[in-house]
This record gives C-alpha cells, sequence and structure tokens, in this order.
C-alpha cells in the first residue's frame, strides 16, 4: 500500500462487513463478565459533527473495543436526547417542525457516526422524542405525585410581554427576549416541582461511599450544588407584635456581636409590620426599588451599597435580652433558609458594610489569636474563629467549644435547635413549552388536579400545532386542551406544561438494557447490564444531569425497582477541543468537520490524532500541521504490514538483535495495555509509535529478521492499534491472511519473562558506541581506521552505579551520597574516582541506566562483524581490566571507552 490508499473504501469496507455479521451486537450472557461502556447521549443539533464530539466518540469506541478485545460482554450503545428547545427556536424561525428538524439532525449525526466506524450496537438506538419512550417519563411522574414526590408550588419565570411567552434562560439575552428584543420581566406562576432534597443527604454521602471512580472535581461540585451546612434554628420574639420570627446560622459562636436583624423585603411580614404606621411609605418605596433589582444585583459581593430600610420593630436577642433593630434588606433573598438573617457585622463583611451605611454599632465577639480587635476602629469584618471576648459566660472559650456550649443552652431554653441547612432546591420540571414530554394530568372544574390513569398513558403530544411564538403552543391547542375528567368524566383541561429534557437524560441508560422493554425498563437486563461500568462525557454536565440521574436511580430503588443507588460506577469527562483560540463550534466558525479530515488523511488518522495529541481530560489545540505527522503513522503502519510479507526472514535459534525486539514487543503490550485501562490513550498511542519505529529499524537490519519475531510484532501491532484505527487494522489483518475480524481479536498478554530491559539496555548502548566511534572518527579526522578498540567498563563501576540507582528518590547531596557509597568494602577502594564521577554526573545532572559488564560484553561482541562491517577494519572488545590503555579507564557503564588506530 502507498500514500494513494483509498481510505474511504477501506473504511467503507469494514463498516459494511461489521454491520453485516453484526459483530457488534450483544445480549445478555451470564457466562461472561459484562461491561457497560456509555458515551453522554447527543442533542441532535442540524450542524452536524466536528472534531470537538469526534473526540468524545473516539475515547469511547477505543475503550470499549479494548474491553471488547479483553473478552468481555461489552454493551455499547447510542442514542439521542430528542427534546429541547433548538428544535422549537428552529420551528418558530424557519418554520420547521420540531420533529421534522429533530429527525433530520438524527439522520445526519448517525450518519457520521456510521463513518467514523464506531462499534456501537445499534440495534439498541433510542430517540427520547417519541411516545414509547416519553411514556415512561409520564409513568415516573405518576409514581412521584403518588408519594407526595412532585408537587406545585409558585415560581419565578422570565416572561416576554409582547410575546407573551415564558421564556427560558438561553432565550433571555442580557435581559432582553431573543425573539423581539422586549424587557423580560419576572413573573410568578405555579409550576411542578420533584423533591430532591428529599435524598439530599444520600446523594451527598455516597459521593463519598460510593462514587471512587469519579474525577474529584466533579465530586466538589455535586458537593457544593447540595451545599450542606449544620448550624442552630434561632428563635426570636417580635417585642412590639408578639410574632415568633426565625433564623438559621452556622456562627452561633458569634451571636454576642448581633446587633440588627435583616429580613428579606418580600417577607410577608415586612408589610404586615409597617402598615399603617409611621414606615409604611418608606418600606413601600423600598420594595419597589428592589423589585426592578435581579437576584445577582441584590447579592454580588462586590456592590458596597447595602440598600436598607428601619421596620419598627425590634428582636429580643435569647440570650441577654437585648432589644435589636429589624431592618428589611435587599441582600437578603427569599427562599433561601428563612429570609431572616441575623446580622454581626464584626464578623461578617456584608453585614459590616450594612452598619456603616446605617450607622449601627458594631461589637467585636471573636478575637482572633495576637490581636485585639475594636468595632469602633475595624476596617473591615474579620470572618475568622478564636476567642470568645463580650460573651457572657461564654467569654473565654473557642469558637468549636462556643458552638456546642450555646447550642446546648439554646436548645435547653427552647430559643433554638440544632439543624442541617441544605443549597440545593426541589428541581422544577415545568417548561412552558411544546417539545418536551406532556405532564400526565388534567384539571376539573369539579375534582380539582386529577392525574392521567397509568392505563391511558402515553398523553401524546399533538403534532399539528402552530409556532407562532406567542406563548405555549400546547395552550393554544385547543383539540389538546379540552379533555374529559377521568373521575367525573366532566369537561376538564389538560396541564400544558411539558417537562425539563433532564428528565429523559436521568434514566436513558436503564432503556439501553432492552430498548423493547414492555416497561420502562426491563428488570432482568438492567440486572445484568447496570451499572454503567465507564461513563464519559463533558464537564458542563457535572452537575445537573449527573445529580439529576442519580435522583431517579434512587427514587427508583425505593419504588423497588432497582437493587443498585448509584447509576455510573465510573466517570470521565473529556477535554474541549479549540481552534485558534476559541472553543471549536459551528458559531464560531472554526469547526473543522468529519468530512473535510475523513476526505484528506481518511478517519482512522483523524481518530488517533485527536486520541494521540493531548491528554484526554486537558483541552486540545487543533492543528492541521500535527495531522500530518500522524499521517505518516498511519501510511508507514499500512507499508510495514505488507513489507512483512514480501522480505524474506529467517528461522531458527534467536540472536540478540531478535530476542530484544522481542522484549520490546512485550514491554510495549504491558504499557498499551496499562494506559488504556488508565484512560492515557496518547501514552497508549505513543508506546505503539515508538514500537513501530524499532520494527522498522529491526526488519531493515542487514541479516534478515527473525520469522517468529516479525510476524508477532505486526499481528501484534495490528490488534493493539486497532481500538484507535479499526479500519487500517482490519485491512492488514485480511492482507497479513488471517480470519476477520481484528475487531474480536484476543487482546495480547505481555509475557513478562520475554521482557529483557539489561538486552534493551545493551542495544541503547550499541547505539551509544557506535555514534561514540563515529565522532571520534570525525575529531581524528581518520576516514579509514585499521582497527578500534571497545574498552568496556571495569566491573566496579557498574556496582556503582547500581548503588547509585538504588538511592531513595532524587538524593542530590553529594556527602550524603559518597557516605553510603562507600560502606561498601570494595568500592571504598576507588573513593577518589568515585567522588570525581559523582561531581561531574551531579553536575550534568544525569545518569546514564545500563546493565552489568557482562551483558555489555556479549552485546558488543555478537555485534563485533555488525562494527567491522559497518566501520571497514577489525574491531576488538576488550574488558577494561585487562587493558592499559587511558581510554579503558575512562570507561563507563554503558559508555565504552574508545581507541582508534
Ligand atoms: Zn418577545
Ligand atoms: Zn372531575
Amino acid at each position: 500500500m502507498d500514500e494513494h490508499t483509498d481510505f474511504r473504501k477501506i473504511e467503507g469496507k469494514w463498516q459494511e462487513r461489521w454491520e453485516k455479521a453484526g459483530i457488534f451486537r450483544v445480549t445478555e450472557d451470564p457466562k461472561k463478565k459484562k461491561f457497560y461502556v456509555l458515551e453522554m447521549y447527543p442533542y441532535p443539533s442540524a450542524a452536524g459533527l466536528h472534531m470537538g464530539h469526534i473526540r468524545n466518540y473516539a475515547m469511547g469506541d477505543a475503550y470499549a473495543r479494548f474491553r471488547r478485545m479483553q473478552g468481555f460482554n461489552v454493551l455499547y450503545p447510542m442514542g439521542y436526547d430528542a427534546f429541547g428547545l433548538p428544535a422549537e427556536n428552529a420551528a418558530i424561525k424557519k418554520g420547521v417542525h420540531p420533529k421534522k428538524y429533530t429527525e433530520d439532525a438524527i439522520a445526519g449525526i448517525r450518519k457520521n457516526q456510521k463513518s467514523l466506524g464506531l462499534s456501537y450496537d445499534w440495534s439498541r438506538e433510542i430517540a427520547t422524542c417519541y411516545p414509547e419512550y416519553y411514556k415512561w417519563n409520564q409513568w415516573f411522574f405518576l409514581q412521584m405525585l403518588k408519594k407526595g414526590m412532585a408537587y406545585k408550588k409558585e415560581s419565578p419565570v422570565n416572561w416576554c410581554p409582547k410575546c407573551v411567552t415564558v421564556l427560558a434562560n438561553e432565550q433571555v439575552e442580557g435581559g432582553k427576549c431573543w425573539r423581539c428584543g422586549s424587557e423580560v420581566v419576572e413573573k410568578l406562576i405555579e409550576q411542578w416541582f420533584f423533591r430532591i432534597t428529599k435524598y439530599a443527604d444520600e446523594l451527598l454521602e455516597d459521593i463519598d461511599k460510593k462514587l471512587q471512580g469519579w474525577p474529584e472535581k466533579i465530586k466538589t461540585m455535586q458537593r457544593n450544588w447540595i451545599g450542606k451546612s449544620e448550624g442552630v434554628n434561632i428563635k426570636f420574639k417580635v417585642k412590639e407584635s408578639g410574632d415568633n420570627i426565625e433564623t438559621f446560622t452556622t456562627r452561633h459562636d458569634t451571636m454576642y456581636g448581633m446587633t440588627f436583624i435583616v429580613i428579606a423585603p418580600e417577607h410577608p411580614k415586612v408589610l404586615e409590620w409597617t402598615k399603617g404606621t409611621k414606615y409604611e411609605k418608606s418600606v413601600l418605596d423600598f420594595i419597589a426599588k428592589v423589585k426592578k433589582l435581579s437576584q445577582i444585583e441584590r447579592t454580588t459581593a462586590e456592590k458596597k451599597e447595602k440598600r436598607g430600610v428601619f421596620l419598627g420593630k425590634h428582636a429580643i436577642h435569647p440570650l441577654t435580652g437585648q432589644e435589636i433593630p429589624i431592618y428589611a434588606a435587599d441582600f437578603v433573598i427569599m427562599g433561601f433558609g428563612t429570609g431572616i438573617v441575623q446580622a454581626v457585622p464584626a464578623h461578617d463583611q456584608r453585614d459590616f458594610d450594612f452598619a456603616k451605611e446605617h450607622k449601627l454599632p458594631i461589637i467585636v465577639s471573636i478575637q482572633p489569636e495576637g490581636e485585639k480587635l475594636d468595632g469602633k476602629t475595624m476596617q473591615k469584618a474579620y470572618e475568622g474563629y478564636g476567642t470568645l471576648v463580650n460573651s457572657g459566660k461564654f467569654t473565654g472559650l473557642q469558637s468549636d467549644e462556643a458552638m456546642e456550649a450555646i447550642a446546648d443552652k439554646l436548645e435547653k431554653t427552647g430559643a433554638g435547635k440544632r439543624s442541617v441547612a441544605y443549597k440545593i432546591r426541589d428541581w422544577g420540571i415545568s417548561r412552558q413549552r411544546y417539545w418536551g414530554t406532556p405532564i400526565p394530568v388534567v384539571y376539573c372544574g369539579k375534582c380539582g388536579m386529577v392525574p392521567v390513569p397509568e392505563g391511558d398513558l402515553p398523553v401524546t403530544l399533538p403534532e399539528n400545532v402552530r409556532f407562532t411564538g406567542q406563548g405555549n403552543p400546547l395552550a393554544n391547542h385547543k383539540p389538546f386542551v379540552e379533555t374529559k375528567c377521568p373521575k367525573c368524566h366532566g369537561p376538564a383541561k389538560r396541564e400544558t406544561d411539558t417537562m425539563d429534557t433532564f428528565v429523559d437524560s436521568s434514566w436513558y441508560f436503564l432503556r439501553y438494557c432492552n430498548v423493547k422493554a414492555k416497561d420502562m425498563f426491563d428488570p432482568k437486563a438492567v440486572k445484568y447490564w447496570m451499572p454503567v461500568d465507564q461513563y464519559i462525557g463533558g464537564a458542563e454536565h457535572a452537575v445537573m444531569h449527573l445529580l439529576y440521574a442519580r435522583f431517579f436511580v434512587k427514587a427508583l430503588r425505593d419504588l423497588g425497582m432497582l437493587d443498585f443507588g448509584e447509576p455510573f460506577t465510573r466517570l470521565f469527562n473529556q477535554g474541549i477541543v479549540y481552534k485558534d483560540g476559541h472553543k471549536m463550534s459551528k458559531s464560531f466558525g472554526n469547526a473543522v468537520t468529519q468530512e473535510e479530515i475523513a476526505g484528506k488523511y481518511g478517519i482512522d488518522t483523524a481518530r488517533l490524532f485527536l486520541l494521540f495529541v493531548a491528554s484526554p481530560d486537558s483541552q486540545l489545540e487543533w492543528s492541521d500541521e500535527g495531522i500530518t505527522g500522524v499521517y505518516r503513522f498511519v501510511t508507514r503502519f499500512l507499508g510495514i504490514s505488507a513489507e512483512g510479507r514480501r522480505n524474506g526472514t529467517r528461522e531458527g535459534r534467536m540472536q540478540t538483535g531478535d530476542l530484544i525486539m522481542q522484549s520490546k514487543l512485550h514491554s510495549a503490550i504491558r504499557k498499551v495495555t496499562q494506559s488504556l485501562e488508565e484512560f492515557r490513550f496518547n501514552v497508549a498511542i505513543g508506546t505503539l509509535m515508538e514500537l513501530l519505529n524499532s520494527m522498522q529499524k529491526y526488519v531493515s537490519l542487514p541479516q534478515k529478521p527473525h520469522k517468529e519475531v516479525v510476524s508477532d510484532c505486526i499481528e501484534i501491532l495490528a490488534v493493539m492499534l486497532s481500538p484507535f484505527a479499526p479500519h487500517v487494522c482490519e485491512e492488514a489483518w485480511e492482507a497479513l491472511g488471517k480470519k476477520p475480524f481484528v475487531s474480536l481479536h484476543a487482546w495480547p498478554k505481555a509475557d513478562e519473562k520475554k521482557i529483557r530491559k539489561d538486552m534493551e539496555l545493551g542495544e541503547q548502548m550499541l547505539e551509544r558506541t557506535i555514534g561514540d566511534v563515529e565522532t571520534v572518527l570525525k575529531l581524528a579526522k581518520k576516514e579509514k581506521p585499521s582497527g578500534i578498540y571497545v574498552y568496556v567498563s571495569p566491573e566496579w563501576k557498574y556496582a556503582f552505579f547500581s548503588e547509585l540507582s538504588k538511592m531513595p528518590g532524587k538524593t542530590k547531596d553529594f556527602k550524603e551520597i559518597m557516605a553510603k557509597i562507600t560502606k561498601n568494602a570494595a568500592l571504598k577502594m576507588h573513593g577518589q574516582e568515585i567522588s570525581r564521577m559523582l561531581t561531574k554526573m551531579l553536575n550534568a545532572g544525569q545518569v546514564l541506566e545500563a546493565t552489568d559488564q557482562e551483558t555489555e560484553f556479549r552485546v558488543l561482541s555478537e555485534s563485533k562483524e555488525l562494527l567491522e562491517k559497518k566501520f571497514g577494519c577489525k574491531v576488538e572488545i576488550v574488558l577494561a581490566e585487562s587493558a592499559k590503555s587511558e581510554k579503558a579507564a575512562k570507561a563507563i557503564p554503558g559508555k565504552p571507552g574508545i581507541e582508534v588506530e
């Protein structure tokens, strides 16, 4: 084969054969160990695939192929996250029906994926936009409703008054409607929620208990999202009204420094307390002002001005009995904790700023060690821990002791209770749009909200709706909305909200186990295949998708349908592909498409390049130059597998050169296997490239290569390269006269007995020696030498090297090393010389790796003929001990002394 290799033809040929033979189709086989490899399923966009997507698939496919060749029964499916906003936006803007848009996009991606040669079991393909799939979203919703795990409450949405429609966050661009540019406002409407907070503790605890195979970064993000904090709820009596209010704090050690209380302006008590008082007007003005601000504007830490207004009320401090003024403040938000916060200005920066603004007292209650803070002079809050001061009988305690003592006291007097708070909120699943799963409830004038009976599922999406961009198309579609009440058969209206598409992706991995399951999933198949052994996807889904899927699995377990609580055993996040400094994407105009690269270099080259050029979890800068190097590797591989057949070979006893090549092969098997297990594809490919280099050298040596070694090398290289470059490897495999398919061939095992590090080092020494002889000849200006002497280093130097290699870590201290080495009596004799050599080595910062005198002598002696041929004169290999030459004394392990005549 040569540079005119028709990659397209090879790719097409093998893709067709794989499909025809169905070699990637799997069934549950109790005799085989299963392995479930899964990539996060893609959203089918009309833009098609670029190198960023392909990197993800190339990783998953290489890994799935590797596990399959190792003998696992590998489930490796593909499907499409088919509901969603872009399809609906396309309907509004271009008049294409979302279903058509989606189906076209899926067809495009599927075609791309198939031409990548990915080893999916295509018989398991799913798309979430069809009733046979989304029926089960509805069924799950009904189960959650029964258990009180789904509920409805008022919640804010983005609202475009001109389009009369709810907007998704992605449809709000700089506070304006994506479609008409009107100012977007916040509106409260009733929406559906899943009670994920009920699982907050388990979701948190299982991160440490069960997710050892996840990246630390992702686990931290999940922990932060759940945001558990332990503290106390404190009750305060309001002096003027007699109300009880409650705050939550994790810093009750600072309680004696509390000088005011702040309350969210939207808290109902704010209007109740001020109605008809002299404070009413200023409070109403303040609320109107706050309404114009977003939550981010209200809570941002950089904002210096702390807006607030006094409510004319006071709370009684439960420990001191002091009266503490209550303010409404914009930085307190309803929905976080109780909406009421005790303010400790000396120990919280926001409270400090507010106190300065409103001239409220600042009282230090915590002193850091070795300092004496004063509320009158401090320039900023001290937020750390320390010793309690001004704190009644708690004065003198350390923060941690004081937390316990104060919590005990509050609990004893009934003024407070230890409590745990979470940042995580319930999962809002309502979307006011068309292209999603209809929520299966109806509203009856008589019976109220009535769930659609399970037997009536699915509630299907009507297709002939109009996409005007005004309101939710479902709500405007009378035949859908108007229905009968399942209870009283009177007229009723359907819920027109559809579900968040994260619902679809929270259980699709269960469906893959048997896509024809009569129920939500097939318990037998799920028992065999789940959990997913290796999940692969982008870090942008680090929080929501993964958290929701974990929640679903736990909820299904509690419905008695699963016997495990975590869906993904191991997780890998691939790095992002960049080009010209931007993330590769169609919208930046820097997308390198599959067609472009496949046409020029073949798809195997693209796959190899994407996995070789950077470690899989780091970002990759696409370079057109880089890919040509990988392209040369692929053509060289095809060349050598052809050459292996053409050139003659030798049989019989193996020589050192053969054993060295064999050793390199088995070292490579060990390294490639280990790298693949650890998801270090770049290291694996680098090792294969080195192996090919060594093979090329080996087959071009003057003596013919050994038949057994050369065929082992070529075959095993084809096997190990096939997870990355499956098409060309199948082609080479066939050219070797092997039965198809290399894709199903057993993964090779390294034979440790054949790994001969000493010989590999010997070979390096020989190459170094040849180089040294050439240098000496050049320096001596001798083109035709009459004789060459090669002096192998004296025995004691190998002993010295061996001692050096045993030194712990990276010891660099001269004295320390000398002390250790001269403990050896045989080496002590050579103390002076060792001292000289060591000084030189430490200065050069490098020590040669060497074997032993016997091996070096043997390797050189066996190569005597080769050296004589190369330099055209007699060559003598001499042990330094039996030579008097100065050059012999200079020889060191791995670097013989050279003398020319
Ligand atoms: Zn609008
Ligand atoms: Zn009814």
